[in-house]
C-alpha cells in the first residue's frame, strides 16, 4: 500500500526535514527573486558542441513516406543553447561562473572507449551522415569535433571539482553520453562523457565514485561499463521504455544489480509513466540517498538530463521545475554530506527546447540553495492530483532491491 502520509499533496512538506534531510520542497514565491546562497555553480562550455547536426527526419529516424514535413532530430543544438541562455539571463546568473572547455585527447577518451570504437566514429565522418548505431545516432560533418569537445569540456569540469572542495560544476555539452558503451554508440550518444570522467576521477585521487542518472532513459552505457566494479556505484532513475531497436534491447530492470565484485553497486529504479515530482521525492529519500550514503563516495556525478519533464517528447515522467529543483537540492546535500561538496553534473537528454531549459535552471537553483526560486511559467501543478500508483511502485522497487542485494 502507498504511504498515505506521502500521497497527500500537503505532505510533500512533511517529507522534508526528516533526519535523512536529502529532500526539500520547492516553493512558489515571487518570480525571479534570488535569496542568499552559500554556493556558486561553475558551468563549462565549448562552442564546438553546437557543430553536431543529426539532421531531420521522422523524429530521430529516417523520413516517413506518410509525412510531408520532416522535423529536426530531437537532439538538436537548440536545446542546450536555451539552457545556456537561461543560465546567463536568469536572476541566478550572478551565482554562476562560466569557463571555457576544450577538446579531449584520444588517450582520454580511450580511458573508457576502445581504440577500435574511436576509430570507427572518426571514420564515419568520411561518409556523412551515418547512423552509427543503425538507428537514431548520427555522425555528420562536425559531429566528431563536437564529440571531442563534449568529452574534453566534461573533463575540464571534473578537474575543477577535484581541485576545489565544495564546488559544483556542470558540463553543458552535447552529444549526450550515457547510452554509449565502451564500444557501442546508442541513443544519440557517441562518447560517454560521464563515464570518461569517472575513469579519469579514479585515476586521480578518487577511490569511489557514485553516479546518479536522473535522465528519463536508462543509463545503459554507464551501467554496462561499470557493471562488475565495486568502485563505481551506478544508479539510474528512469521510465521502463522498452527496446528502441536491435541495438538497444530493453535494460534497466531492478534485477540488474551488478555482477561479481560489482554486485550491489548497480541500482535501477524504473518508475511508471506519469510518476511526477512527489514520486521522485520518495525515490531520493528512500532509495538513492541511503544507497549513496552507504557507498560513501569521494565524488558524485549526476547525469542530469531533463527529459523526465512534463513537456518532453521523449519522456513520460511528468516532472515540473519543482521536481528538478528538489533533485538539485538532494544532489548538493549528498555531496556536501559525503564528499566535501564534490559534485559534477553532465548534460544528457532533454528535448523540449524551452521547458528543459527551465528545468535545468531549477536544478541550478536547487544546487545553489535559492530560497525564493523562480515561479514555473509552464507546468501543470503536479501536487494537485498525484496518483498513488507511483508511490506503491517505489515501495515495491525498494523492497525488491533489498531482497536482491541481501539475498
Ligand atoms: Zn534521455
Amino acid at each position: 500500500m502507498p504511504n498515505p502520509s506521502v500521497c497527500s499533496p500537503k505532505n510533500v512538506e512533511l517529507v522534508i526535514g526528516i533526519p535523512l534531510s536529502y529532500i526539500s520542497a520547492g516553493q512558489r514565491i515571487a518570480p525571479g527573486v534570488v535569496a542568499m546562497s552559500k554556493h556558486k555553480l561553475a558551468v563549462f562550455w565549448h562552442p564546438d558542441v553546437l557543430l553536431h547536426d543529426p539532421g531531420r527526419g521522422c523524429y530521430e529516424f529516417e523520413s516517413s513516406p506518410l509525412m510531408e514535413i520532416d522535423e529536426p532530430h530531437p537532439e538538436t543544438a537548440d536545446r542546450i543553447v536555451n539552457i545556456r541562455s537561461a543560465l546567463r539571463r536568469g536572476d541566478i546568473r550572478k551565482l554562476i561562473d562560466w569557463h571555457d572547455g576544450r577538446h579531449a585527447g584520444r588517450d582520454e577518451i580511450e580511458r573508457f572507449h576502445t581504440e577500435e570504437y574511436v576509430d570507427s566514429v572518426i571514420a564515419a565522418e568520411d561518409t556523412p551522415p551515418v547512423r552509427i548505431d543503425g538507428s537514431g545516432t548520427v555522425v555528420n560533418v562536425g559531429s566528431v569535433d563536437a564529440a571531442f569537445a563534449a568529452a574534453g569540456t566534461t573533463l575540464d569540469a571534473l578537474d575543477a571539482v577535484l581541485a576545489n572542495s565544495n564546488l559544483a560544476a556542470y558540463a553543458l555539452v552535447r552529444p549526450p553520453g550515457h547510452h554509449a558503451g565502451r564500444e557501442t554508440p546508442d541513443g544519440n550518444c557517441i562518447f560517454n562523457n560521464l563515464a570518461i570522467a569517472v575513469e579519469s576521477a579514479l585515476r586521480a585521487d578518487c577511490q569511489k565514485v557514485a553516479v546518479i542518472d536522473w535522465d528519463a532513459h536508462h543509463g545503459n552505457g554507464t551501467q554496462s561499463g561499470f557493471y562488475d566494479r565495486p568502485d563505481v556505484m551506478t544508479i539510474s532513475i528512469h521510465m521502463p521504455l522498452g527496446s528502441w531497436g536491435e541495438n538497444h534491447p530493453e535494460t534497466g530492470a531492478v534485477e540488474e544489480i551488478g555482477s561479481g565484485e560489482g554486485k550491489g553497486f548497480n541500482m535501477n529504479i524504473p518508475l511508471p509513466y506519469g510518476s511526477g515530482d512527489q514520486a521522485y521525492v520518495k525515490v531520493m529519500q528512500e532509495m538513492v540517498g541511503p544507497a549513496v550514503a552507504r557507498f560513501d563516495p569521494d565524488l558524485i556525478v549526476i547525469a542530469c538530463g531533463q527529459d523526465a519533464n512534463q513537456f518532453d517528447q521523449n519522456g513520460r515522467n511528468l516532472l515540473s521545475m519543482r521536481g528538478f529543483r528538489n533533485l538539485g537540492r538532494v544532489a548538493r546535500e549528498l555531496a556536501d554530506d559525503l564528499c566535501d561538496g564534490r559534485l559534477l553534473l553532465c548534460q544528457e537528454g532533454g528535448y523540449a527546447i524551452t521547458y528543459s531549459a527551465f528545468c535545468m535552471y531549477a536544478v541550478a537553483e536547487g544546487i545553489l540553495g535559492i530560497e525564493k526560486p523562480m515561479e514555473d511559467p509552464l507546468a501543470y501543478d503536479a501536487s494537485i492530483e498525484q496518483p498513488a500508483a507511483p508511490f506503491a511502485a517505489v515501495e515495491q522497487i525498494a523492497a525488491r532491491w533489498r531482497a536482491l542485494v541481501d539475498g
